[in-house]
């Protein structure tokens, strides 16, 4: 590598999603930036996202876009009005990329590769003139009372290198998937520089459930149901519209559950949450009922674990039978109108204990971070710590699945890059 300058106008901390975006818009605008990422590598959790495709935006209204944000949508108006989703989709056209857009508004490369996502930013980079510093982990920041004044780092080969700038940006992201890199040193940085952290959680992730239904059932996809949370007599969340979630040999994955991850508090797990399944939200009680009846007036000469069969997936049916209490081998024809009604509430209202969220490698987002409170949302800079930026997931920030957390990436990166 060459002899790089001592000191440079902006020091970029994180070659992620947020990180690359500030460092491009920086350097556009002829700052001299430097970008330290600690992989061998620009953008390996960018690689991982959207299945190897990158969900990089969703294209709904602007309005909407808020609604999918679960904290803090207010702290990004700002920035999102000046970088918004259609501003996001024509950086990207504009680097050559071709874009579609899914179900939902899910925006991905037309080659279904993220790594053409990476190859944009890495190229857009190049042209800049940033200076890109792999294998380098910031160790430090150089803070002289309440400014920053660059960072320290460590190169691949151990060596300690000191670099001077007039704005340091973290761009570390969150603990989600360490193993991309993202292992919380924004946050040791935050508290270093005296900047108060709403604590980390992780968020769109799985749920570990008590009891053995779930290992039971593992494999198990269920599509159109609804889901609930409950402390056993309040309702905590309750799912807007029917969905899919499946069962693991933890407990549950899946759409419904990692929205309910991301919008249920921390601290509500440790009051015994439950998850409450709506296997037929499509009828009601009497209704479904009645669906019963006919079944079963079908299969009058069949035992009652072997009448489900048009109501249920095979796999499901002798939990959903233990559970009635109902003998299994009772012939449909002599099944009780009692036995039936506790049949129509377990199908209505099947419960399972949530043991509580799985750990930060199998969390999709952070919850928490540095606290909103201390940044500006126009320039993201600290409020008590002059030339101290922060962009990205290492804020108190996150969305639901959908696009919304990259555009968050995209819209305070730029932001900072704006105005470092
Ligand atoms: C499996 C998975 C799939 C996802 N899919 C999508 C999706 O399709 N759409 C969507 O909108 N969101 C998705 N997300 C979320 C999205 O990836 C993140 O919100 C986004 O990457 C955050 O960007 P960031 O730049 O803040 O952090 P990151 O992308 O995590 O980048 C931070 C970078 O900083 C580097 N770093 C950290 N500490 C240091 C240090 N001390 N010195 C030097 N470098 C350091 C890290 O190595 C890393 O490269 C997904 C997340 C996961 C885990």
């Amino acid at each position: 590598m060459a002899e790089l300058p001592e000191a440079f106008d902006v020091a970029v901390i994180g070659g992620g999603a947020s990180g690359m975006m500030t460092a491009v818009t920086a350097a556009l605008r002829g700052r001299s930036v430097v970008i330290i990422e600690k992989n061998e590598k620009l953008g390996k959790k960018l690689f991982i996202t959207g299945k190897g495709r990158c969900n990089l935006t969703n294209a709904c209204p602007e309005e909407e876009i808020y609604r999918h944000i679960v904290t803090n949508d207010k702290f990004m108006y700002s920035s999102i009005k000046r970088f918004t989703n259609q501003d996001v989709m024509d950086f990207f056209e504009n680097g050559g990329l071709r874009l579609k857009t899914e179900r939902g508004g899910r925006v991905f490369p037309v080659s279904d590769h993220s790594s053409d996502v990476i190859k944009v930013l890495a190229g857009r980079l190049k042209e800049s003139g940033a200076e890109i510093m792999l294998n380098t982990c910031v160790r430090k920041l150089n803070l002289e009372g309440d400014r920053c004044l660059g960072i320290t780092a460590v190169s691949g080969e151990g060596k300690e290198i000191s670099i001077g700038a007039e704005s340091t940006v973290v761009a570390t992201g969150g603990l989600s998937y360490p193993s991309t890199g993202s292992d919380g040193d924004g946050l040791r940085f935050a508290k270093e520089a005296g900047l108060g952290i709403s604590p980390p959680c992780p968020g769109l992730v799985p749920y570990e459930m008590k009891g053995d239904i779930c290992r039971r059932l593992q494999g198990l996809s269920l599509r159109n149901v609804s889901v609930s949370v409950t402390d056993g007599t309040r309702l905590i969340y309750k799912s807007d519209d029917p969905g899919e979630m499946l069962f693991t040999h933890f407990g549950v994955s899946g759409p419904l559950i990692l929205t309910a991850s991301s919008v249920i508090k921390q601290g509500a797990y440790d009051r015994g949450l439950k998850l409450h399944i709506d296997l037929k939200p499509a009828l009601d009680a009497e209704t479904l009922d009645k669906r019963i009846i006919r079944d079963f007036a079908e299969n009058s000469n069949k035992e009652f674990k072997n009448s489900l069969g048009m109501l249920l997936p095979s796999k499901l049916i002798p939990v959903v039978v233990g559970l009635s209490g109902t003998d299994p081998y009772k012939k449909a024809n002599s099944v009780t109108r009692e036995e039936r009604a506790k049949l129509v509430s377990i199908l209505k209202d099947m419960v399972l204990d949530i043991s509580g969220p799985r750990g930060f490698e199998e969390a999709i987002i952070t919850k928490g971070g540095v606290s909103v409170k201390e940044i500006d949302p126009k320039t993201m800079e600290a409020r008590r710590c002059r030339g101290l930026f922060f962009a990205g997931e290492v804020l108190d920030v996150d969305a639901l699945t959908g696009g919304f957390n990259l555009q968050i990436a995209w819209s305070t990166g730029y932001a900072a890059g704006s105005y470092v």
